[in-house]
């Protein structure tokens, strides 16, 4: 079993008390490590190290941290194996999806960040008699805070652009998944990142993560996760004036529209559903349907969806494997329950799968993807987030009342719509309140765009030049040149 440490300070320790917490295999409910229970005399350490390590990495030029970014994605380029490997042991989820989008992705956030980096030319503007340079610098000491989830492509998605511009950073990664911050913080410390500029703190987030939102020593906070939390992090932090970023939940809509190419719209649509089993904050988890299309789409959906395999996450042909926690799954499981009191039918799914007496799987949290209909787009289950492999379908006619619906939640994230006529699609978009909206496609991605939700999906935006804006203030030099 392996012993996962903080690292503080460029050294791996244990929590300053050495308390520590047991790090499940969701897919079989055996321990696979430990991690410290770490406290607010560790994160004081943390922020510490980081205080003093800041004004020499703020020294540097913006090229000279771009290098370490060059160097940092290629050093886990190497790793791209193990970093699937654990991500996969950590979370459930299916190897060859965490080949292909986790440690992928882990690469690319520091590869695009360097890149993104080498593009930018310092901002000017010219007066009659004057000259205005707009200088960037780090913000100081930034905290970030991430969920289970996507555990090192969100972590990366924060650290690179925070290092570029000049921060020295904290982080704390969800306590279900600690393994693959720690391959981070042993990659950085095998490169000699000066010791002290990334500093990692496991455990819980009332204790640990409570504790990073108060130090006020921490300039900024970086925050993906739920919505009930956000309020906690926007609760501890504001009246502190610390700059806040907060990526929330969402619950998404897939609308279908008559003309839509039923096979593309089908496979995306299954795709938004069930990837990650559901457990992607931009999944499609609300499938809206026009009525001319319906008869249709639902067969051919729910065929898709049968034909998904669902298997061990060590199995290389297996598509849904476990979700992350027993926990998790009751939870899911009581939203299932609920459908039911408010009246939905179960089109397919519904129950636990791989569940034998026995065997390594036996205690594993494994649902089978679970379609539900004949709900009100206004129920609970279709308007809380579930964030588990479960679907909610709803008929409209027209496309006022498609918006009406996708607009039926408090969150506003993502979703996407399936047309062939993309100028009515994208008509249609400008009406759905949320940050982003795919057509024809979904989680389609190109780092430089703007990412984050509205209502109570978030506040503000990461990717490119949002992210660099972020993870920077701002001084205005105005020159008047006397000679
Ligand atoms: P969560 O809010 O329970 O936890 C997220 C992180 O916050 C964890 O590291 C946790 O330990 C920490 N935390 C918990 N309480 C805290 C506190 N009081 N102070 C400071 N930190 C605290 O979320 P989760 O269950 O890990 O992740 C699932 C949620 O994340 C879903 O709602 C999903 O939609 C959301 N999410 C959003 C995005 C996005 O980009 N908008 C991306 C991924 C996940």
């Amino acid at each position: 079993m392996q012993e996962v440490f903080n690292y503080i300070d460029g050294l791996f320790s244990p929590s300053a008390d050495g308390g520590h917490l047991e790090n499940l295999n969701p897919a079989t409910g055996e321990v696979i490590s430990t991690i410290p229970r770490s406290l607010q005399a560790d994160v004081e350490h943390a922020a510490s190290a980081a205080l003093r390590a800041q004004p020499a990495w703020n020294a540097l030029s913006l090229e000279q941290r771009a290098l370490w970014l060059d160097r940092i994605a290629d050093a886990l380029e190497e790793k791209h194996e193990h970093i699937a490997q654990s991500e996969s042991l950590d979370t459930g989820k299916p190897i060859a999806l965490a080949r292909r989008v986790d440690a992928a992705r882990s690469v690319d956030n520091f590869r695009f960040f360097a890149e993104f980096a080498r593009e930018q030319t310092e901002m000017t503007f010219k007066m009659d008699d004057a000259m205005n340079y707009v200088h960037r610098n780090g913000l100081g000491v930034v905290g970030l805070i991430t969920p289970w989830n996507l555990p090192l492509y969100l972590l990366s998605w924060k650290v690179a652009p925070a290092l570029l511009m000049g921060n020295t950073v904290v982080a704390k990664p969800s306590e279900l998944t600690p393994l693959t911050a720690n391959i981070l913080a042993e990659t950085l410390h095998e490169l000699n990142l000066p010791k002290g500029v990334f500093n990692l703190v496991h455990g819980l987030g009332p204790e640990v993560g409570q504790a990073i939102l108060e130090h006020p020593g921490i300039k900024g906070i970086s925050f993906t996760g739920g919505t009930a939390t956000g309020r906690i992090v926007a609760a501890t932090a504001a009246p502190m004036f610390k700059k806040l970023s907060l990526e929330l939940g969402g619950k998404n809509a897939t609308i279908i529209l008559d003309d839509a190419d039923l096979d593309i719209a089908v496979k995306g649509a299954v795709r938004a559903a069930f990837t990650n089993s559901g457990q992607v904050c931009l999944c499609g988890s609300r499938l809206l349907v026009q009525s001319s299309i319906a008869d249709a789409f639902l067969p051919a959906f729910i065929a898709e969806v049968e034909a998904m395999n669902i298997g061990a996450p060590s199995d290389e042909t297996s598509q849904i494997s476990s979700i992350i926690s027993r926990e998790h799954l009751h939870k899911v499981e009581s939203y299932i329950e609920l459908a039911l009191q408010e009246g939905g039918d179960i089109l397919t799914g519904g129950t636990r799968a791989m569940t034998g007496p026995v065997g390594p799987d036996a205690h594993g949290a494994y649902l089978a993807p679970t379609v539900i209909g004949g709900l009100s787009h206004l129920s609970r289950c279709a308007t809380e987030e579930i964030f588990g492999p479960v679907v909610t379908v709803h008929i409209f006619d027209t496309l006022e009342q498609a918006t009406e619906m996708a607009n039926a939640t408090e969150y506003g994230l993502a979703g996407s719509i399936w047309t062939k006529d993309v100028a009515q699609g994208r008509a249609l978009a400008q009406t759905i309140d949320t940050g982003i909206v795919w057509i024809n496609t979904w989680l389609h991605r190109d780092l430089r765009t703007p990412f984050g939700g509205v209502k109570n999906s978030g506040v503000g935006r990461e990717g490119g030049q949002w992210s660099l804006g972020f993870f920077s203030e701002t001084t205005n030099i105005c020159v008047i040149d006397p000679k």
